[in-house]
């Protein structure tokens, strides 16, 4: 491809817009642009990347045995209603009317069209296991669309869906799809972690993150340093806390004034203690309706894992105004001791004893409080995240806390949609069964987005090779110098015959800002004709990740390109 021809509109300026870096340098390298919040155009360099990425992701699949179908991404109503996440699925679900008045969605996701496809056309065990997958643009009204392709409201998905006749099969699914999934990533070129992650309301294990590493991504993982546990923040857990000592007398109850001390920084200062003897009483509209969530001073609340308990669609931390209705107490004055509304507490706090709490009433707070004889709960449960100075729950090594940025998804199903769906087969001795599903995503926009997150400098993109739009970006620094271009394109020939995707630069424009571009873009290999070339016939390769260069002679070029470029693919 010739870079004079080519719509790839770079800009100097980062847009002021963009937050993120990968959605800045997307952005500056004309990789996208945005129509509206959440919607973008993908310009040839940025479409580039997608299908290099979609291809690794094809390829794997099929060899894992999936098969690749197209779904619709209009959708009826009616299956919603089925399923029942018509009700379910909230605001993020983009809704509407046909000329008929007939509801319909935009597909955020495929269970209920697969499961309704498979049900007509699959009867018997003789059909399964099926394994289907399709790559196609999602819609999702996301609340707070952001990032650029990291979270889109248009994006661009893998979602592959499982049907097995057992457990024991379905099983077997999982692990090939956990396995193509590692091929994936890695054949991307990407470092990644899988991590246990949160099942919902649904509940079971199976399911894990794939998520590329990266201190922008909006999710942590807790990573134990010693053993192979590994979990999304939103379920990981601690090593179960000591039982409590039975020598530690219990105090009597005392209310002490704590006057406008409010933050637990605050009142444990003013008491001479530390956090880990307070118990703060932390309001969520769990639906709407107020609850009292109980975690140790030093401890924060893990909202997945709360919803989960109260198997709730929504939880949402109370302001000050919501608790104070609730409550009829301000804000850092709230205690357990006497509240009406509902209580629950961390199962850390089951352990401790003689602790501080609010008294419910402004500028008090009491001192001794314990669990069971001054204040009962409804539940008691792992309900905090997980802190650096936690233990493995596996192991009780140390464990280390790092950002992520989900890329993929896998997860048992089970047999949630077919009972839905009443999607059955007959066994092989006859009797009927549902479908025993799984489901696999992978957001393979965001995939780019990722691996920019994790592979840039200030310079601009450095592509993993096996995701770049080109592998080559050859410069011609002098298009009005006869030998310069005569070598240049016959290079790039020779390139081209090699297999290699080249992009020339051919533009009239300064070497300076061709040397620019060249970085933005992030293409792996730079190959420069130029002074050099006319001095002593020699070619500069430069390789954008790590800088480094070589000078050979003209015609040996293509060949170690060509072989460093199969080597690196291998
Ligand atoms: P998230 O927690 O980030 O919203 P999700 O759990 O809703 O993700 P899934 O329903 O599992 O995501 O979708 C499969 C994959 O699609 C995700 O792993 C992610 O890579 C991608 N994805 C999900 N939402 C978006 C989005 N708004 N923009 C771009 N990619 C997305
Ligand atoms: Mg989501």
């Amino acid at each position: 491809m010739r870079y004079s021809q080519l719509l790839l509109p770079t800009l100097k300026e980062t847009p002021a817009e963009a937050e993120v870096v990968s959605h800045k340098l997307l952005l500056r390298a004309g990789f996208i642009r945005k129509i509206t919040s959440g919607v973008y155009s993908y310009l040839p360099l940025g479409l580039a990347a997608v299908r290099k990425v979609e291809r690794i992701v094809r390829e794997e699949m099929n060899n894992a045995g999936a098969q690749e179908v197209l779904l619709p991404m209009v959708q009826p109503a009616d299956l919603w209603i089925e399923s029942g996440r018509w009700e379910k699925y909230g605001p993020e679900l983009l809704r509407f009317k046909d000329r008929h008045q007939r509801e319909s969605c935009l597909g955020p996701t495929h269970e209920e069209v697969i499961t309704d496809l498979v049900r007509r056309e699959v009867h018997s065990y003789r059909g399964l296991p099926l394994n289907l997958y399709q790559i196609q643009t999602k819609f999702r009204d996301e609340i707070r669309p952001r990032f650029g392709l990291m979270r889109g409201r248009e994006f661009i998905m893998k979602d592959g869906y499982s049907f097995d006749a057992s457990e024991a099969e379905a099983g077997k699914t999982y692990e090939t799809m956990h396995y193509a999934y590692h091929r994936i990533f890695s054949r991307c070129g990407l470092k990644f972690r899988a991590v246990e992650a949160d099942t919902g309301t649904i509940g079971g294990s199976f399911s894990h993150e794939f998520m590329v590493l990266a201190d922008t991504g909006e999710d942590t993982l807790v990573i134990c340093r010693k053993c192979t546990y590994a979990a999304n923040m939103e379920k990981a857990t601690a090593m179960e806390p000591a039982a409590p000592s039975e020598e530690v007398a219990l105090l009597p109850l005392a209310k002490k004034e704590t006057p406008g001390k409010r933050k637990v920084e605050a009142v444990t200062e003013f008491l001479g203690i530390t956090p880990r003897e307070l118990v703060k009483t932390m309001v969520y509209l769990a639906d709407g309706k107020p609850v009292a969530v109980l975690v140790r001073g030093d401890h924060e609340v893990q909202p997945v894992k709360l919803k989960n308990l109260l198997g709730a669609i929504d939880v949402e931390l109370a302001d000050d105004k919501q608790v104070f209705d609730a409550t009829g107490v301000p804000t850092g004055y709230l205690g357990p001791v006497g509240l009406t509304i509902p209580v629950v507490a961390d199962r850390e706090v089951a352990r401790m004893r003689n602790f501080v709490v609010g008294a419910n009433e402004k500028n008090f707070h009491c001192l001794n409080a314990n669990l069971g004889r001054d204040f009962e709960v409804e539940r008691v449960a792992d309900l905090r995240m997980v802190t650096a100075e936690d233990r493995c729950p596996l192991c009780g090594a140390e464990l280390e806390l790092t950002r992520g940025i989900e890329v993929g998804h896998i997860f048992k199903l089970g047999t949630n949609y077919s009972e839905a769906l009443n999607a059955r087969f007959l066994d092989n001795e006859g009797q009927e069964r549902p479908f025993i599903m799984g489901c696999y995503g992978i957001g393979v926009s965001r995939t780019v987005a990722a691996a920019i997150e994790q592979n840039h400098d200030k310079d601009g993109i450095i592509f993993p090779l096996p995701i770049a739009p080109f592998q080559v970006v050859l410069l011609n620094l002098s298009p009005n110098d006869e030998a310069i271009t005569a070598a240049a394109e016959g290079l790039y020939t020779a390139l081209a015959k090699e297999g290699i995707e080249v992009l020339l630069d051919d533009r009239d424009e300064r070497p300076g800002s061709k040397f620019k571009d060249a970085d933005l873009i992030g293409i792996p290999y730079r190959v420069t004709v130029g002074k050099s070339f006319a001095q002593e016939g020699l070619v500069e390769i430069r390789k954008r990740a790590t800088g480094e260069t070589v000078s050979l002679p003209l015609a040996q070029v293509a060949a170690e390109l060509g072989a460093r470029i199969r080597a690196e693919l291998a």
